[in-house]
C-alpha cells in the first residue's frame, strides 16, 4: 500500500492533535472537526484502506472490529441510538481518502441523508 498522506494518517502517526475518545491497537476514534450533529466521531482503522471498495478479504477482521467499536464510542457517548455513515468515493461525499466510519448522534436524524 502506498504511503499514507491523509489528515487521518497524519493523525495516527501523531504529527496532527485529535481528539481522541477511544484507542486500541487497531481503530482510533475521535471528535469530527466540523460536527453535524452533538455527537459527531469517526472511528478509523490505523491500517491503510481508502474505503470499503479497496478494502479485501484480508480486512474481514478488522472491518468486523472497526463496526463493534463504533458501538463502544457510541454506549460511551451514552447514546441509545447512532447513525453509522461510512462515504465511500468522491460521488459518495468522501473527501478524506483513509476509511472512517462516522459515529453520529444526540439528535433526531431524518432519513433519506442528501
Ligand atoms: P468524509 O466526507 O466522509 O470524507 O468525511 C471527512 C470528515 O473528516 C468530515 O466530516 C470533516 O469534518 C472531518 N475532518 C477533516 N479534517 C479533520 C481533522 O483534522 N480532525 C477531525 N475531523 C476532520
Amino acid at each position: 500500500m502506498s504511503e499514507n498522506n491523509t489528515i487521518f494518517g497524519k493523525i495516527i502517526r501523531g504529527e496532527l492533535p485529535a481528539d481522541v475518545v477511544h484507542e486500541d491497537d487497531h481503530v482510533m476514534a475521535f471528535r469530527d472537526i466540523n460536527p453535524a450533529a452533538p455527537t459527531h466521531i469517526l472511528v478509523i482503522p490505523k491500517r491503510y484502506i481508502v474505503n470499503t471498495l479497496t478494502a479485501d478479504s484480508d480486512d474481514k477482521e478488522l472491518l468486523g472490529h472497526l463496526v463493534l467499536a463504533c458501538a463502544e464510542v457510541a454506549r460511551k457517548e451514552g447514546l441509545d441510538g447512532y447513525r453509522l455513515v461510512i462515504n465511500n468515493g468522491e460521488s459518495a461525499g468522501q473527501t478524506v481518502f483513509h476509511l472512517h466510519a462516522h459515529v453520529i448522534g444526540g439528535r433526531s436524524l431524518s432519513w433519506p441523508p442528501g
